[in-house]
Order: structure tokens, then C-alpha cells, then sequence
């Protein structure tokens, strides 16, 4: 790999003091195990590295909600009395990612801001639009595990299991740069790709980092989080869905559905949260809402079954929301 200097950065303030304006000239690196890798594979080539793993790695409350720091470890999010209790998904996420290595050694700011598994660009062979380069390979290439909804002009789809719930939460994420900290909704933080921002995932600047996660009180929420993968352990899901409900006796008065891996952000359902609305739930609206959550997906050459594998990610995290048993 490249040769880079290294800063061991004591605090979120000298961090964002040792990144740099110019993209990818300085990178922070957490549990490493995702930037690591694209600088052994020339992906990525900073010419500084700085650690942000003693950035903030506790749980605060705020309001009736609960601040995260981005330093917190992803086991360490799992096995959390508070957050397994006000926000159920946000640790079945963190429990289903990758193996247990991987959730000692990830952190909470490296599993959002982690850039994508594609294949075309974690190939140094292959200059993409990610790249700098002019093309996605993934349509006419092997586009298996890529995008079901999006419509280009990349075909990723965001790796971040943790940022699925945080969107469905309403999570708020606090970015801190040499200029001050701003709050951006999950919801904003991730970006489409366009032609002018293809080579980005997010919102963040250069220069700054992501410190906490903030979720709002859970009021009386049912979740449902459920991931669908070739093998149980050591993979990325093909297709994840995250459902909260708020109920109103036994019928749904709202819902959020959002999804995960099928597309290049954290995917919202609005369509199969109208579906849920005012409706009780039963194993036929569970079918029907996840229906409507698919409507509009255009698979690539080799991915039409991520469709119904989505679907059925939607149906199953409604039913276990609802506390309905899963067939
Ligand atoms: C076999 C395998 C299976 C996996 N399965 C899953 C899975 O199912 N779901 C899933 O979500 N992930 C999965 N992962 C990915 C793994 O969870 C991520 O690599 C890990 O979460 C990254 O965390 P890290 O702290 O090691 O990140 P790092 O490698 O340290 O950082 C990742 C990126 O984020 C940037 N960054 C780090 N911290 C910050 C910050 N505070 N602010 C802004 N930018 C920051 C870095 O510059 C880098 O670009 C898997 C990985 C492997 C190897």
C-alpha cells in the first residue's frame, strides 16, 4: 500500500483539526476493517490516516432518547440494556453483522460511513464512476448482489446495516469539522448518486467526522428488523427490512418500512406504509404492504430475485413488529 502518516488523535477536536479539506487527502479510521482493506487494494490512497477510536464511545440520554458516540463498538451497541430496550432493531442490526471479530473490532462511525462492497470498485482493475472513472460496470457485468431500485448511474447498494434503523428511528447524526458541529437527519445524510456526486455515499465534508447518533425517544414503538443472507454468519445481507409501528389498539395508526441492500441509500417504503395504515395486522396485509413496498423495483440482469427476497424481509419484519409468528 501507499505510504501514509499516521495521527493518533486524542479527542474529536484534534481529529477534525488533523483531517484535510481535499477529499480523501486524510481519512479517519475506526475499527479499520473496511478502510484497511482499500488501502491494501489501492482503492483508497490518503496520505494520512488519523484515529477516531477515542472519540466518544458511550451512551448518553437525552430527552427520553439516547445519544450514541461513534466510537462505540458494534458488540458493544448489541449487548446495551438501553439501546436493546428503546430500539430493539438498532441492536438486532448490530447483533447480525458480519461475525463476532468483526462486531469487537467495527465501530458505530465505520459501519455508516463504510464504503460500498461492490466488486467492480473494490477491484483496483476496474476505474468506475466511484473511481473517477466514466462507466458502472455492474449493468452489463455481474450485478448479482447490486441495486433493485435507484436506477443508476451506480448500481451500489449502501453496506451499512446499522443505518437502516437509524433511518427508520428518525435518527439525527452530530458532524463536527474544524468549523463547528451541524445535526443532519439519517434521513439526509445519504445520497442518491448523480452524475455530479457519483464518487460519494453521504452528505459528510472531507473534513469532517461523524462523533454521535442521536435517536429520539421511542415512545411506544413495535419493531421488527429482519435480514435475509446465503449463510448465517460472515455475509452481508441480500436484502433487509426494518418496520416500526405505532398502533392504535389492535390497527396500525402509522409506520415506517425501510429497507436495506437493494439500493444506494437505506430505501424508505412510503407505499407499503400507506398499505399498513389503519389497517390491523394480519399475515395477508403483512403480504400486501410488502407487495407495495417492491412496487417500482427494476432489477438488473441477474438480481430479479432480490425482489422477492426483499419482500419477504418486509413481510416477516411486519409480522414480527405486530408480534405475529413468522411461517
Ligand atoms: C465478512 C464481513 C461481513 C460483514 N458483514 C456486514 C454486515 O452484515 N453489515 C454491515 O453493516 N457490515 C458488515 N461488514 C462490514 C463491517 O461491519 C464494517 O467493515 C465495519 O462496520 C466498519 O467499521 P470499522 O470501524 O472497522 O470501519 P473503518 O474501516 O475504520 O472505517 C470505514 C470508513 O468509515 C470512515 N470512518 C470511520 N469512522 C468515521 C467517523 N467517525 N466519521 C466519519 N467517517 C468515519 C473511514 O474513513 C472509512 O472510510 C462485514 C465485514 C466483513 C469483513
Amino acid at each position: 500500500m501507499k505510504p501514509f502518516a499516521y495521527v493518533n488523535a486524542a479527542n474529536e477536536k484534534d481529529a477534525v483539526a488533523a483531517l484535510s479539506k481535499e477529499y480523501e487527502k486524510a481519512l479517519p479510521i475506526g475499527g479499520g476493517q473496511d478502510l484497511l482493506a482499500r488501502l491494501k487494494d489501492y482503492v483508497t490512497q490518503p496520505d494520512r490516516v488519523v484515529n477516531v477510536k477515542n472519540l466518544d464511545a458511550t451512551v448518553t440520554r437525552v430527552g427520553g432518547g439516547l445519544r450514541i458516540g461513534s466510537a462505540m463498538r458494534m458488540v458493544d451497541v448489541a449487548e446495551h440494556a438501553d439501546i436493546g430496550r428503546m430500539y430493539p432493531a438498532v441492536a438486532a442490526a448490530a447483533i447480525e453483522v458480519g461475525t463476532p471479530q468483526i462486531r469487537n473490532q467495527g465501530t458505530v462511525g465505520g459501519n455508516v460511513n463504510q464504503r460500498p462492497r461492490c466488486w467492480y470498485f473494490r477491484n483496483e482493475e476496474f476505474v468506475c464512476y466511484k473511481k473517477g472513472g466514466n462507466r458502472c460496470f455492474t449493468p452489463e457485468g455481474e450485478n448479482q448482489f447490486h441495486a433493485i431500485f435507484g436506477d443508476g448511474p451506480s448500481y451500489i447498494v449502501h453496506p451499512s446495516s446499522l443505518a437502516v434503523p437509524f433511518v427508520a428511528y428518525d435518527a439525527t447524526f452530530r458532524l463536527l469539522s474544524p468549523r463547528g458541529e451541524r445535526m443532519v437527519k439519517a434521513a439526509d445524510y445519504f445520497t442518491m448518486p448523480t452524475k455530479e456526486n457519483v464518487q460519494r455515499e453521504n452528505v459528510l465534508e472531507p473534513d469532517e467526522l461523524l462523533t454521535h447518533v442521536i435517536l429520539p425517544a421511542p415512545g411506544s414503538l413495535k419493531s421488527g428488523h429482519y435480514e435475509v443472507r446465503y449463510k448465517t454468519s460472515h455475509d452481508w445481507p441480500i436484502a433487509f427490512a426494518t418496520v416500526l409501528l405505532t398502533m392504535n389498539g389492535s390497527t396500525v395508526a402509522g409506520a415506517r418500512v425501510v429497507m436495506g441492500a437493494v439500493a444506494p441509500v437505506p430505501w424508505r417504503a412510503q407505499a407499503a406504509e400507506k398499505a399498513l395504515a389503519g389497517k390491523a395486522v394480519t399475515p395477508q396485509t403483512a403480504v400486501a404492504a410488502a407487495e407495495a413496498a417492491l412496487q417500482g423495483a427494476e432489477p438488473l440482469s441477474r438480481n430479479a430475485y432480490k425482489v422477492q427476497v426483499a419482500k419477504t424481509a418486509v413481510e416477516r419484519a411486519i409480522l414480527q413488529a405486530a408480534g405475529l409468528p413468522i411461517a
